[in-house]
């Protein structure tokens, strides 16, 4: 009969996306269900660069891209980013940079220290690889954040890599230029710690943000910077994202895409170019709506009796459970059964007692959504 491999072991799919299904087929069967559930913007793509994807079509780049990336979008990512084209491996999403990155890297036994809450596939990316996830627990009254103490203790002889997101997945966290330096000035006494910056947020952000590179260039050497089109241009489908750093570490990158995906889609990277060459004014835009739309959530949150902090960054709020119902998973059935309303349990993140709630819905879902929440939470 079928039999798993060993080091797929207690992975499946990912519960963002188990709920976000049990909501469709919920709807499906006629039920009347607000999901706010999936990162994903409601925006849609721009249309210049859906009209750039048809015209590159047409035009017969259609035929396997150069497997680190067509030379056109690998030079403007890097003219951005003030490095070379060997520095830059463009990926099927950021997804993959991640992935490829720890398959590149990892022996078995390997550790990658990251933060808890973390964007529910970097453990199970780095179980997946060979590597140990060291999963630090950093709560709200941190801001979410690791420290430099935490940090410090963490590393060991097999510690690989310091996974950081900023700003972050579930929890909107931003590190200030201090805190990166806070971070850097550990990582310098350990020349064996690699670091990767998962910047796929970074044009949504409602204060400052601090590129890693930018706040610790030092360190430029051994750090891999991810990101991608996805969030900032609403190009979740295309499947671009890429990763920027030292170029022997590219070169493995490239070696392992090479024989899984022969590279990213041809027209979905002549899109993200267009995306990232074309007129910029929608990344202001779409932020200021994003910015107004959490303070609604945030507000309506509180009001409702559930915990929230206002996130610097992303579109996500990471509420506590109500005490009444304090066991998340618990929570999140009783929600979608009782108020339709699909949210993911913090456990996905890796800490319990939470809640995601994805923002970047329409306003009038959102508002749907908060006074389904409220009056559920009313009668518990
Ligand atoms: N990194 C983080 C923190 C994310 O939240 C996501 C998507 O949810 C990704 C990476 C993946 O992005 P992509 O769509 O480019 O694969």
């Amino acid at each position: 009969g079928f039999r798993r491999a060993g080091r797929f072991d207690g992975i499946e799919l990912s519960e963002i996306v188990q709920i976000s299904e049990r909501a469709a087929q919920l709807r499906a069967a006629g039920a009347d269900i607000v999901a706010l559930s999936t990162g994903e913007p409601d925006f849609p793509t721009p249309n210049h660069v859906i009209e750039t994807a048809h015209q590159a079509a047409l035009a017969g780049q259609t035929r396997y891209p150069a497997t680190a990336g067509t030379p056109a979008l690998r030079e403007a990512i890097a003219t951005e980013a003030g490095v070379e084209p060997a520095n830059v491996i463009v990926s099927t999403g950021a997804k993959q940079v991640l992935a490829g990155a720890f398959l590149a890297t990892l022996d078995p036994g390997d550790e990658v220290i990251t933060t808890a809450p973390f964007w529910t596939s970097y453990a199970d990316m780095v179980r997946l690889a060979g590597g140990v996830p060291v999963v630090l627990n950093c709560p709200g009254e941190q801001g979410f954040k690791i420290t430099s103490a935490q940090l410090e203790a963490a590393i060991t002889p097999s510690t690989r890599w310091l996974l950081l997101n900023t700003p972050s997945n579930p929890t909107g966290a931003i590190y200030s230029q201090a805190e990166l330096h806070a971070l850097g000035a550990v990582l310098e006494r350990h020349p064996h710690v690699w670091v990767i910056s998962d910047e796929i947020y970074q044009h949504l952000a409602y204060v400052p943000f601090t590129p890693f590179v930018q706040a610790v260039p030092a360190l430029a050497d051994r750090t891999l910077i991810v990101n991608g089109v996805s969030k900032a241009y609403s190009m979740t489908g295309w499947r671009i994202g890429w990763g920027i750093g030292p170029a022997p570490l590219i070169k493995a990158m490239v070696a392992v895409q090479g024989q899984i995906t022969s590279g990213a889609c041809s027209i979905a990277q002549a899109a993200a170019l267009a995306a990232l060459t074309g007129p910029q004014d929608l990344l202001a835009e779409r932020r200021a709506e994003m910015r107004s739309r959490r303070d609604l959530v945030v507000a309506g949150l509180n009001a409702a009796g559930l915990e929230c902090a206002l996130p610097d960054g992303a579109f996500y709020v990471f509420p506590k459970t109500p005490a009444r119902m304090p066991v998340d998973h618990e929570f999140c059935h009783y929600l979608l059964d009782k108020a339709g309303v699909a949210l993911v349990p913090g456990r996905a993140f890796g800490m319990s007692g939470h809640l995601r709630l994805s923002f970047a819905y329409a306003r009038q879902s959102l508002e749907e959504g908060l006074a389904r929440i409220a009056r559920a939470v009313a009668v518990l």
